[in-house]
């Protein structure tokens, strides 16, 4: 491989070429050497398509629901991408078309890319090669996105940050809303979906929800929607579909979805300039010092957090980079 062949590779998929744009997923996931080259070529054609994260616990029927929104997205003529991001799993790939395993629907004949990952090395969340696999498809001309992870901690509120409409799927099962509320959903969710209606108890928290969202959210000028779906049977869904739409169009009036985006660049922003600060910061700690604070905090003879804080200190006065006074 070599930066031709990369930029043969990024005109096929901005073309639309399957084949390539895996191949490029393919190498940012396996954070090849090239991964930055190909992000950067790409970057510029990203940011036409929209973006629906899907999270909840496992087993709620994320993938159920995602499988029917495509084909609804497909019968409307949309291009798809998808990205299941599964912390579970440390296999990564999926076929080109899709995993064929969890389909339910046919896909043959639709503009549907999918793909599952595994979330990494960042327990529980996004990784951020998940969100630069998304820009890709983006710029290989899918016109809606969907992210869809598993709701364990970390991933959910990652999944506000990268997307412009967030679906939270629960089951009957789920708990009642103050336990969602501790979960931190009511905060992420624009719209709330109460897959496995048809099990009792369905109708009870999406009243629960309501009643909950009626009362706490007065701040907010989005009242997140709730839907009852039973997606196995592809019952409730036209109306999620045109749900998700209608958050799409709330968006769309006064800038709003540009302001989404622009918080969110701003986030991961502040996340990559942290993350290339620690990684020149790094170099001028001492491998040798670090040892030494390790057996200080070991011995119980440093609190960790005053250790690192005197390590990080001295390293960088050391280096010339802080004034000995500060
Ligand atoms: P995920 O882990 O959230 O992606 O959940 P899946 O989509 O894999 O669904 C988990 C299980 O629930 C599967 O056996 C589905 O067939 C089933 N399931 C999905 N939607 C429904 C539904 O609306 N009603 C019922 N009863 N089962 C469903």
């Amino acid at each position: 491989m070599n930066l031709k062949m990369i930029d043969g590779l990024v005109e096929e998929s901005l073309n639309g070429e399957k084949l390539s744009t895996a191949r490029l997923i393919s190498m940012v996931e396996r954070k090849s050497e090239y991964a930055p080259y190909i992000m950067e070529k790409i970057f510029p054609y990203s940011g036409k398509a929209y973006y629906i994260g899907v999270t909840g616990p496992p087993g709620a029927g994320k993938s159920t629901v995602v499988d029917r929104l495509i084909a609804m997205l497909c019968k409307n003529k949309y291009s798809v991408g998808v990205i299941a991001v599964d912390p579970t799993s440390p296999f990564s790939g999926g076929a080109l078309l899709g995993d064929r395993v969890r389909m339910h629907v046919k896909h043959d004949k639709m503009d549907v890319f999918i793909r599952s990952m595994s979330s990494g090395r960042v327990l529980g969340g996004l990784a951020r090669t998940s969100k630069e696999a998304a820009r890709i498809l983006d710029a290989s001309g899918k016109q809606v996105i969907i992210i869809e992870t598993v709701g364990v901690g970390q991933s959910e509120l990652d999944i506000a940050e990268a997307t412009d409409t967030v679906l939270v799927i629960i089951t009957p099962e789920s708990g009642d809303s103050i336990q969602i509320m501790k979960a931190g959903l009511m905060e992420i969710a624009d719209i709330f979906v109460v897959n496995k209606s048809d099990r009792p108890g369905a109708e009870d928290i999406s009243m629960s929800i309501k009643g909950m969202l009626g009362r706490t959210l007065h701040k907010r000028d989005w009242v997140p929607l709730v839907f009852l779906t039973s997606a196995s049977v592809n019952k409730g869904i036209e109306d999620l579909y045109e749900g998700i739409w209608s958050h799409h169009r709330y968006l769309s009036q006064d800038s709003k979805l540009e302001g989404r985006r622009k918080k969110h660049f701003e986030q991961e922003m502040q996340t990559r300039i942290e993350n290339e600060f620690a990684k020149i910061l790094w170099n001028f700690v001492d491998k040798k010092d670090i040892a030494k604070v390790v057996d200080d905090t070991w011995q119980r003879r440093t609190d960790p957090q005053i250790a690192a804080q005197n390590l990080v200190r001295s390293s960088l006065k050391q280096a010339g980079i802080l004034t000995p006074e500060s």
